[in-house]
């Protein structure tokens, strides 16, 4: 059976929101009407080329609209999209597209120089869409565009029709591909909307900042259909975007926990912005320190809304509202801060410890999640991924965690991360909490070293806040204040700043790395 039509649900959008305006860059505005069209367009471009559905098309554009149009047209014309991550080098584009077996690439004016490298690299690739350039070997995107037709092409798709491929963020290892059927993508939508205690319509006006191909893009799809504004922004630029928060009386952001940081470090340096229009602050995809949140909680109120998901379930699977952002009060609420809050609705989430067996409340072990659907995650052409991360209907997610007596759920760190010094497990996370609640530091990373007498040690490296001249002695008295001295960081290296990915998540392997090298 066909029960859906390709991008069915983007046309929807369009004939509920017509001419109001759908995105905002810079200086242009393009109404529902007009990203339809231009999405139409691309889709039937695309069709034009010979392309079969299931047919892999990557794009690597910065934010623009044609970002946004690439995406829905993909859509549209039943291909499988995936993005291309702009920070990536050469052969990490061609190790992506080779994975993906791509037959098109979209590229934009910045990456110019890849239409002609490519096509030697990644065998599968029959055709490269310049967006803003011309090449010997690409076809222009707007070309083709302009001579494309502009009615939708509704094409019917089968429940199983592979709709995106999203690679992870390779925070633990190499990016992997995530298959979403065209059922599960629907059902990830219908539980981002489940999980919005708030409403978002006509009235909204988000911000992207930061690849709208990524976490920035997150809300992109749920912001188009309830027919509120899109403001996309460049890159992340902490003034720019408090002016373009006044500017566009933005009512909703999407930040991961360094931008919330340089935000509030911007604010303290003084600036008048007009932020009243502001409702809602999600942030999520890394774990924030509570001492930043608590700074947050203080400077905006409760307004913020932290999410925890990743790429292969649903999203969010677990929510903390803004009004359980509690900082006033009892000691147990104060902690609730370092919680990435309750499972969503459609989701079930169980701590589980050896031999998958499922932990009582309070203990920490593997946190495994069962949503419907997450039977069938598909990693893109890896099945052995696949089977080993479901067991016994749960997907074991890699993340550490345990459920506090009133249901909130605290994340500690990921299971590669866990130290274990001398017999005892450390947990990363807490360790970092004790290091950033000193006031000479702006944010810290921890980790275990390999050391003949206690197996691993604790290592940390630390960033010191602008004119701070704290030392490695006083962190490590502060710590002794805090936390249980096997946990205390035997290593304390004070760095500029911490290595990190696109989604803006420290890399540990990095740091550890350069560490072993250095000791060599
Ligand atoms: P890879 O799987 O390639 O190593 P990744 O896990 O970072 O990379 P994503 O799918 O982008 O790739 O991120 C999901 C992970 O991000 C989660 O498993 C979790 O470790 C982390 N994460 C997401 N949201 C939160 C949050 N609110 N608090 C803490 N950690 C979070
Ligand atoms: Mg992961």
């Amino acid at each position: 059976t066909y029960p859906r039509i390709a991008g069915g649900r983007l046309t929807w959008a369009a004939v509920q929101h017509g001419a109001r305006p759908a995105l905002i860059h810079g200086d242009q505005t393009f109404s529902f009407d007009e990203i339809e069209a231009r999405t139409n367009r691309f889709a039937n471009a695309l069709l034009g080329l010979g392309l079969a559905p299931g047919d892999r098309v990557a794009v690597l554009l910065n934010n623009c609209v044609d970002s946004v149009v690439a995406v829905f047209g993909a859509e549209k014309a039943a291909q499988t999209y995936l993005a291309l991550n702009a920070r990536h080098t050469l052969p990490e584009h061609a190790a992506i597209l080779n994975d993906s077996q791509a037959s098109t690439v979209v590229l934009g004016p910045e990456f110019a120089a890849l239409a002609g490298e490519l096509p030697a690299l990644v065998p599968s690739l029959r055709h490269v869409l310049g967006v803003g350039f011309k090449a010997p070997n690409a076809l222009d995107y707007h070309d083709l565009l302009g001579a494309a037709e502009v009615r939708a092409p509704r094409i019917p798709i089968p429940d199983d029709h592979i709709e995106r491929i999203g690679y992870t963020s390779g925070t633990t290892g190499k990016p992997k591909g995530v298959a979403y059927t065209a059922l599960r993508w629907q059902q990830r939508l219908d539980n981002q909307f489940h999980a919005m205690e708030y409403a978002l319509g006509v009235d909204d006006a988000m911000l992207h900042v930061g690849p709208l191909t990524h976490a920035a893009g997150v809300y992109l799809l749920p912001c188009y259909l309830r027919g509120a504004r899109s403001v996309v922004a460049d890159r992340f630029d902490a003034a720019a975007m408090l002016r373009d928060i006044e500017r566009h009386r933005i009512t909703q952001l999407m930040l991961v926990p360094t931008m919330l940081s340089r935000v509030l470090d911007a604010l303290d340096a003084g600036s008048n912005a007009d932020l009243s229009s502001l409702r809602i602050i999600n942030y999520g995809t890394a774990p924030a320190s509570v001492e930043l949140l608590r700074r947050a909680v203080k400077r905006f109120g409760p307004i913020l809304r932290q999410q925890y998901g990743m790429t292969e379930a649903v999203q969010p699977l677990a929510v903390l509202y803004p009004h359980e952002h509690v900082i006033e009060g009892a000691p147990q609420e104060t902690a609730r801060l370092g919680s990435c809050g309750k499972p969503t609705v459609n989701v079930s989430i169980t701590i589980r410890g050896a031999d998958d067996q499922e932990l009582p409340q309070g203990e920490i072990g593997e946190i495994a999640i069962a949503h419907h659907g997450i039977g069938a995650v598909q990693f893109w052409r890896q099945p052995q991924i696949t089977a080993a991360s479901i067991r016994g209907g749960w997907y074991y997610t890699g993340d550490l965690g345990y459920f506090d007596a009133e249901g909130y759920m605290y994340i500690v760190g990921r299971n590669k991360d866990m130290i274990i010094s001398g017999g005892f497990n450390v947990y990363a996370r807490e360790v970092e909490d004790a290091l950033a609640s000193c006031p000479g530091v702006l944010e810290a990373a921890v980790m275990g070293v390999p050391d003949p007498e206690w197996g691993e040690l604790v290592a940390a490296f630390v960033v010191p806040r602008e004119g701070s001249r704290v030392t490695p002695e006083e962190l490590t008295a502060h710590c002794g204040a805090r936390i249980a001295g096997y946990k205390k960081p035997r290593v304390i290296r004070l760095v500029k700043e911490l290595p990190r990915n696109h989604s803006g998540k420290v890399t540990k392997h990095v740091l550890r790395d350069a560490f072993l090298q250095e000791t060599e």
